[in-house]
């Protein structure tokens, strides 16, 4: 049996998730029909089936239904309509350098947004800087390279953060004391109808590792950055490249930061190494050594690994300090029981 049928095979129970609790849909009957659904909707490619580990930089994770990469944001705002009309269960991902799919898999159609939609440009320039305006599927890093040759300041501080400008608004990625909320003019977004509306920066209720808002798709940001030299913005990404190398795990896979910092009180990774959970592992997945909140694919871990080893830390790290670590990585379907 092919992967898509070991995943219809696996997930008939999963259907109500999808498409609602018709008892008429099972198993291969329901893959059929929701590849009728998105073929009616869509005429691009699409990946039956697929493995998420190949989009998340964990390296591990279970299947999706469907993957399929919209190309503009009229074909994002169709394919999420169509969806929405259809019962259909869908989510966005951009780099997946936050993502952990669990290992029966998602239910639904993925909408990679990656660098088909990727464009950037610049809108103006006046007192208070430059605006940048961004599609969700950008990498960071080729939006830092782009900052760099025009000599754009403000966005050094995501240096060797992963992921896509989109993921990034959504989980207020940051570091170094600086978020990405406060680079945010306007975000354009489609909403669960597939309707496109532009909210402000300041109208967006940004707070750590969220944008705090749900539901919404972004589709493009336009960001306010300054006016910089190359020689200024080239030294502090190398130096906080390498701040990061010294501290980080970077050759082996994860998703950065598995768990938030707590509100107050010490780091996540301080709780978890003043634990003694360094070196601890599951399967193939591992607490880092190098940093504690980093726990790092090993070889060939699974998502039922990485998540087995994040109840232990959470449970251990509870035991000794009542404080109970939520995960930043946003873990995607059902966890097996
Ligand atoms: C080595 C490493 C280092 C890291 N360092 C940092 C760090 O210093 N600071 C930090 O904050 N993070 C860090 N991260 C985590 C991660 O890179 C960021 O959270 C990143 O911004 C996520 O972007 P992404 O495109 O990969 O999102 P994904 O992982 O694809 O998605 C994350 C979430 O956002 C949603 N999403 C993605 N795109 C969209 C969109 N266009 N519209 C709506 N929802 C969307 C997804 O559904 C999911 O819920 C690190 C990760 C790694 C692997």
């Amino acid at each position: 049996m092919n992967l898509t049928g070991i995943w219809a095979a696996e997930n008939s129970r999963k259907r109500s998730a999808v498409i609602g609790s018709g008892g008429a849909w099972e198993g291969a009957q329901w893959m059929a029909d929701l590849r009728r659904t998105v073929q009616g909707l869509w005429g691009g490619e699409v990946l039956w089936g697929c493995p998420m580990a190949r989009y998340s930089t964990l390296r591990a994770g279970g299947p999706a239904a469907a993957l399929l990469e919209p190309r503009c944001t009229t074909e994002l705002a169709g394919l999420v309509r169509g969806f929405q009309a259809n019962g259909i269960d869908w989510l966005v991902v951009g780099g997946g350098s936050n993502i952990l799919v669990c290992e029966q898999g998602f239910a639904g159609v993925v909408l990679h947004l990656g660098r088909q939609f990727a464009a950037i440009s610049k809108l103006s320039n006046d007192e208070h800087g430059v605006l940048v305006t961004v599609e969700a599927g950008c990498s960071l890093a080729r939006l830092g390279n782009w900052c760099l040759g025009h000599e754009f300041t403000g966005l050094e501080f995501a240096t060797s953060i992963p992921g896509s400008i989109g993921g990034a608004v959504v989980m207020n990625a940051g570091a170094w004391g600086r978020e990405i909320g406060s680079l945010v003019q306007q975000v354009t977004v489609v909403d669960t109808n597939g309707n496109l509306a532009d909210l402000a920066g300041e109208t967006i209720p940004f707070r750590y590792r969220s944008w705090g808002l749900h539901g919404q798709v972004v589709a493009a940001v336009t960001l306010r950055l300054g006016q910089g030299t190359r020689q200024e913005i080239e030294e502090s990404c190398h130096q906080l490249s390498r701040r990061r190398r010294e501290s980080q795990p970077l050759a082996k896979a994860s998703a950065g930061s598995f768990f938030k910092n707590p509100l107050n009180g010490p780091a996540a990774g301080k709780l978890i190494e003043d634990a003694g959970l360094k070196g601890l592992q599951v399967g193939e997945a591992m607490v880092s050594l190098k940093h504690a909140n980093f726990l790092v694919n090993m070889g060939h871990a699974s998502a039922d690994d990485f998540l087995r080893l994040m109840k232990i830390v959470q449970e251990k790290v509870f035991a000794m300090t009542q404080i109970w670590l939520e995960p930043e990585v946003r873990i995607i379907g059902e966890r097996r029981k």
